[in-house]
């Protein structure tokens, strides 16, 4: 009571208020610009990634200890918590790559993006049906496991391509099937492909379970008509590295992602594990196991977790064979694989044409010594044609001087080389050289000249 009439008193003398006025006003202006001061700093001082808007309305998370990947929206109708479904929270590990992920998902679906520009872009998509968390889980796994590599070619990865219907455990997007209107604007699906074409991306590989897979795996590919030699290619590796069965959809439908990708000229397959009769962790196992055979196939990082040292030399006798693979791939498609592999590590065609360049000027001065490996970049605008005919040794020698000259100047191949049967085109020229060096492979010697 006394307390109370004193303050009454005091605050009833105007000087006195004026007084309190002054002070608070100092202490709130204290407290704005020094509170936030503190924040900042001890953000900075964390070692957890730095949050930054970028313009396009796509959020961007650098890693400020990994800088090795970036994490964007790619569609923001479909954000949803997936810690909700605890088939996820259960199975994934909280890291700091799984929980800039999970928090990021709220807002939309995202987008990892990893590796470089000297390589095959992939597409791994997982979970565009909510309720086959053995993909997600499998494709985080993945992520995990590549985040701090170093490897060639453009890794794109979308770990829930629907996040609201995983944290719902829900196949159903708006009343519909998802995987049936990709063919659909605007719809989750429609967005994947979308921006798989709008980043040129060359393969996509949609991941989902089921029910009654086999306990190895399913692939499921696109209709013979429809399928492309490349999705043939990778389909039968990974059967060859995995057990897992081939089989086309009996629901094939054109809303599907994997046919309306095809339709889109994207090398598209689906892979499948088993989703009701065993355990989740099991059969996730299995998913990320075909996940690995699909990456390995395209010179990403695949079964052996720690990266090789990479050998800086390849020998005449590797090299030879590579080109007889080569040679045997050009013949029966008509057109190069993507890479081929010598001394264990995926070589680009624009870096074998530079071994093989070299390897026939070296053959031609009598010397059989190992060449050293270079990153060559692919070539812009790969163009020519030329009319059927004979190249001579001296001519292809000379051409092979050029290719190297090129190179060295560029750091990228030719898009096609000037000859005496017309422009040749960066494949041609490939097969040629590796006609070439085949030939030597089993008569030690240069031939006199290569048929094209
Ligand atoms: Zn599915």
């Amino acid at each position: 009571m006394n307390k109370k009439r004193c303050l009454n008193n005091y605050f009833s003398d105007k000087r006195n208020l004026n007084i309190i006025i002054v002070i608070f006003s100092i202490l709130s202006i204290l407290f704005f610009v020094l509170i936030p001061g503190c924040y900042a700093a001890d953000l900075n001082s964390s070692n957890s990634s730095v949050y930054t808007q970028s313009t396009s309305d796509a959020a961007t998370y650098t890693s400020s200890t990994t800088p090795n990947y970036t994490i964007y929206i790619l569609d923001n109708t479909v954000g949803g918590n997936v810690l909700a479904n605890p088939e996820i929270s259960q199975n994934i590990p909280k890291t700091d790559l799984s929980n800039q992920i999970f928090e990021m998902t709220k807002q939309g679906s995202v987008v990892v993006k990893l590796g470089n520009v000297n390589g095959p872009k992939l597409l791994i998509s997982a979970g565009i049906h909510g309720n086959e968390e053995e993909a997600n889980i499998a494709v985080m796994k993945y992520l995990e496991y590549v985040k701090d590599l170093n490897f060639n070619g453009t890794l794109y990865v979308v770990p829930f391509d629907i996040p609201i219907d995983t944290a719902l455990n829900s196949r159903i997007y708006n009343g519909q099937d998802p995987n049936r209107i990709a063919n659909i604007s605007g719809t989750p699906g429609w967005n994947i492909v979308k921006f798989a074409q709008t980043e040129g991306i060359e393969y996509l590989l949609d991941v989902h379970s089921g029910g009654g897979v086999y306990s190895t795996g399913l692939i499921y590919i696109n209709s013979p008509a429809t399928q492309t030699i490349k999705e043939k290619n990778w389909t039968n590796y990974i059967k060859s590295q995995t057990g897992c069965y081939i089989s086309t959809d009996s629901a094939d439908s054109p809303g599907m992602i994997r046919n309306y990708a095809n339709s889109k000229g994207i090398n598209s397959i689906t892979i499948e594990v088993e989703r009701d009769n065993i355990p989740t962790a099991t059969a996730a196992e299995t998913e990320f196991k075909l996940i690995i055979a699909a990456a390995q196939y395209l010179g990403f990082p695949g079964y052996n977790p720690t990266p090789t040292p990479t050998p800086s030399t390849v020998t005449m006798s590797q090299l030879a064979s590579a080109a007889a693979t080569v040679k045997s791939y050009y013949e029966s498609n008509k057109i190069l694989p993507d890479s081929v592999t010598i001394n264990n590590q995926s070589v680009s065609m624009s870096s074998f044409l530079y071994l093989l360049a070299t390897a026939t000027i070296q053959a031609n001065s009598g010397s059989s010594a190992a060449i050293s490996l270079k990153t060559v970049n692919t070539p812009t605008y790969p163009s020519g044609t030329i009319k059927t005919g004979n190249i001579y040794k001296s001519e292809f020698i000379s051409m092979a001087q050029n290719i190297l000259s090129y190179i060295s100047t560029n750091n990228r191949a030719p898009d096609n080389i000037s000859c005496s049967l017309g422009n040749m085109n960066f494949s041609k020229v490939v097969y040629m050289y590796s006609k070439i060096i085949n030939y030597y492979k089993t008569y030690n010697r240069l031939p006199n000249y290569v048929s094209m």
